[in-house]
């Protein structure tokens, strides 16, 4: 009987032969998700080392989870994959980066977003702000000026099951009015002004997270709330540095 067992198991792994890529992505993965909680980590300690400026000694779990879960090396060349969960940016192509780690857990929980809310991000890049935020259960609407940027972003957002995220090619300067108003604005380029089209597209109560300098100066991460009234308050965070939001269509 066990005899029979045997060769019947030998017999069924000789038919299905599970392949070595299969085998070496899996151990991939296990490396990749211990490498991720590892950046959650190192992003809780910058958070509480920057306690003061942003307002805030630790994240809101919904920012951790989407950040633990999230898998960032599909939204880097594949060259960059062994970086992928250092806390830096890296290079997508095109001259444009994608965001610190630290930097995109601060901008999505400066916004106070709920599950369901509308958020514009301007500045899609390689997809992965727009991807943690539709794992926070946002509904993402992303503008992108480079559109094979955008066609990259499209593609891994698809693949990575994150459906909910609404794609367009454009200058973000004028925002997305046909989708507006949103709950929540989040622009991952800096400008030297706030755009007034942005700001008229952001919900009384909503809140926009924006880098604000010139390109070559330093940049300050500002905060803008809107309150139920429509009244605007604004409060710089932290400096920071973003590529440019440039104006080309
Ligand atoms: N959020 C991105 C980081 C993007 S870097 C990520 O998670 O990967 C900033 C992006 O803004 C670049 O891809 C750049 O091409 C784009 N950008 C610059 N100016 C823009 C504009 N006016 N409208 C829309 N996107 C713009």
């Amino acid at each position: 009987m066990f005899r029979t067992l045997f060769y019947t198991l030998t017999a069924w792994v000789w038919l299905f032969p599970v392949p070595d890529s299969a085998i070496a992505e899996a151990a991939n993965e296990k490396a990749f998700t211990a490498a991720r909680a590892a950046l959650v980590e190192a992003i809780a300690a910058d958070v509480a080392a920057t306690g003061k400026a942003i307002g805030a000694q630790r994240l809101d779990p919904a920012v951790i989870r989407a950040m633990k879960t999230v898998r960032r090396h599909r939204f880097v060349p594949p060259e960059s994959a062994d970086r992928a969960y250092d806390n830096t940016p890296l290079p997508i192509g095109y001259g444009q980066t994608i965001s610190q780690p630290y930097i995109v857990a601060l901008m999505s929980n400066l916004a106070a977003l709920n599950p369901g809310d509308r958020v514009l991000e301007v500045g899609t890049g390689s997809g992965y702000q727009a991807a943690v935020l539709a794992e926070m259960g946002m509904q993402v609407y992303s503008m992108e000026i480079i559109r094979p940027l955008a066609g990259t972003a499209a593609e891994t957002l698809r693949a990575e099951g994150y459906d909910q995220v609404s794609l367009r090619v454009g200058d973000g300067y004028f925002g997305w009015e046909e989708k507006g108003p949103f709950d929540g604005i989040i622009v991952t380029a800096a400008a030297d002004h706030i755009p007034p089209p942005l700001l008229s597209q952001l919900k009384n109560g909503g809140r926009m997270v924006i880098p604000v300098g010139g390109p070559f100066s330093v940049q300050q991460l500002v905060l803008v709330a809107k309150d139920e009234d429509g009244a605007l308050t604004t409060r710089q965070i932290l400096p920071v540095r973003f590529v440019p939001l440039t104006r080309r269509p």
